[in-house]
Formats: C-alpha cells, sequence, structure tokens
C-alpha cells in the first residue's frame, strides 16, 4: 500500500491514510477523518472495501510504546 486506499476491484481511489486515519473526500466540503476498521462503498463500482487495521508502515504504530 502506497498510503492510498484504492478499490480492490476497480482501482479508484477512496481515501489517502493520515496516520493511523483515514481521509475520506466525498466532495470539496464533504471530508471525513475516520478511524479502523474503515469500511466504504465504491463509488464507481459499488464493491465493498475494507480496511481492518492500518498498514505496518503507517507513521504510529499502535503497538509500539516508546520509553524514553
Ligand atoms: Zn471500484
Amino acid at each position: 500500500m502506497d498510503g492510498k486506499w484504492r478499490c480492490s476491484r476497480c482501482g479508484k481511489l477512496l481515501g489517502v491514510l493520515r496516520g493511523k486515519r483515514l481521509h475520506i473526500r466525498l466532495s470539496r466540503s464533504h471530508e471525513y477523518l475516520v478511524g479502523f476498521p474503515v469500511t466504504g462503498v465504491c463509488r464507481a463500482c459499488q464493491t465493498l472495501n475494507e480496511i481492518g487495521t492500518p498498514p505496518p508502515d503507517s507513521s504510529c504504530s499502535p503497538e509500539t510504546v516508546t520509553t524514553s
């Protein structure tokens, strides 16, 4: 995953990863920042897409605890 959430069937861009959340833009005045898991229907082909957990290469890993 390259930081973008794409439809598993047609490849349409559904959202963009922002750390541990997903940025979904439906139109200029309709934007959402949602937490995982994320489920959404593709606007182009109506395929149901889902992300259960953030990708491992996201900036913040929930399993990593840093002790300083
Ligand atoms: Zn699609």
